[in-house]
């Protein structure tokens, strides 16, 4: 259960909406009460509401903290919380240059900084429960002591030698051919700036920038899948002129030993002995969950090998939306060794079993009396062709003369 649905009311869907449907309803809204489209102020109102929703709810990380905490959530500013401000790009990001109007990050304006994707391996179990992790970073942080100037203020001077971009185009004459190419400006060092060496940052000598060791927290929801991730908003490298990038834990979820993961089900091989299987009794599974379930077989329920059943809702958590999915159970029977009975107890078992089917054969066939033994894999491995013979047979003599 979602602690509030404002946001999804906004939007105009349920809280169970998947990212396809939020996003047309967030097409359909945004290009209903675009001011470009429809210049009253209740419409531009509305509009702000449905780009705040979307911003959310379009965000896993986000949506997961607006889920289950609400607006209060989101503005506490936990991980991916809304410090930053809503992106005033998402609309141009979806519409491109469709309206004049339309907020359009200029040519000149900061870039974005690249994300960094990190992989967090869990067990089963961590997934089934949840967990917290601590973990260390090593990023890039805009200096502290100059706040990214490279020098004391005012002593910074834009780089005449190619106005501050850092790069410069010098051209070169090879033979009759004039060529003109990009090269890193020489009076700056590609900074862009030039700073006085007496008034150089000592602490990033000039670089603007210095290393920091960050610790996140990264939570790890029940029920996470493979490939699901927890997004740090802005927690990327700093730099001058960068909007830094998101900082992204994909998870990856590592083998388990004894149960296999579907979605949110998990399947499970049980080995039960025969008498178990035939005449009922229980069995026990070890849940990743780290209970114990006792399972009955009921006395007349016949357990064949290969048999499949369900335990119900004791599957993994469904993440987001709470519950379980199923565990799904194969059995595998035990049968017991060579000689387990006398043959006078064996022949009890005939009175309890079902009779024998009868060896049907036609009557006009030859009948061949053989013997069953024991497989030994050194004598009755398959026998394999020797290679060379297959090369030899594969070049015909006409392709082994041409080449001679
Ligand atoms: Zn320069
Ligand atoms: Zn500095």
């Amino acid at each position: 259960m979602v602690k509030d649905t404002k946001l999804y009311d906004i939007l105009g869907v349920s809280p169970n909406a998947t990212e396809a449907q939020l996003k047309k309803a967030y097409r359909v809204g945004a290009l209903k009460f675009h001011p470009d489209k429809n210049p009253s102020p209740e419409a531009a109102e509305k509009f702000k509401d449905i780009s705040s929703a979307y911003e959310v709810l379009n965000d896993a990380e986000k949506r997961e903290i607006y889920d289950n905490y609400g607006e209060e959530g989101l503005n506490g500013g936990g991980p991916g919380g809304m410090g930053g401000g809503m992106d005033s790009d998402i609309f141009s990001h979806f519409f491109g240059g469709m309206f004049p109007g339309g907020q359009q990050r200029g040519p000149q304006g900061p870039q974005r900084g690249q994300d960094i994707k990190h992989v967090i391996s869990c067990t089963l179990e961590e997934l089934y429960k949840g967990r917290d992790a601590k973990l260390a970073l090593r990023k890039t942080v805009l200096c502290k002591s100059c706040e990214g100037r490279g020098g004391k203020a005012g002593s910074v001077k834009k780089c005449t030698g190619c106005g501050g971009s850092g790069t410069k185009f010098i051209t070169r004459q090879m033979g009759p051919v004039i060529q003109r190419m990009q090269a890193v400006c020489d009076e700056c060092n590609g900074s862009g700036d030039i700073i006085p060496p007496k008034d150089r940052c000592t602490v990033c000598n000039g670089k603007k920038t210095t290393q920091e060791r960050k610790i996140l927290e990264v939570h790890i929801s029940a029920g996470m899948r493979s490939g699901e991730k927890v997004v740090f908003r802005g927690e990327g490298d700093q730099g001058p002129d960068i909007i830094p990038g998101d900082v992204v834990f994909v998870i990856e979820e590592k083998p388990h030993p004894n149960f296999q993961r579907q979605g949110d089900d998990l399947y499970y091989n049980a080995k039960v002995d025969l008498l178990t299987a035939l005449a009922g009794g229980e069995f026990v599974v070890k849940h990743i969950s780290g209970d114990w379930l006792k399972v009955d077989i009921i006395p007349g329920e016949v357990i064949a090998p290969g048999t499949f059943k369900v335990i119900e809702d004791q599957g993994m958590p469904v993440y987001r939306y709470g519950g379980h999915g199923h565990l799904f159970v194969k059995f595998d029977v035990e049968f017991p060794k060579n000689n387990f009975a006398t043959e006078e107890q064996l022949q009890s078992l005939e009175k309890i079993l079902p009779p024998r089917p009868k060896v049907d054969i036609p009557k006009d066939a030859i009948v061949d009396d053989v013997i069953l033994a024991d497989t030994d894999e050194t004598k009755h491995r398959t026998r394999q062709r020797p290679e060379e013979e297959d090369d030899y047979e594969g070049a015909g003599p006409g392709v082994q003369c041409a080449q001679q």
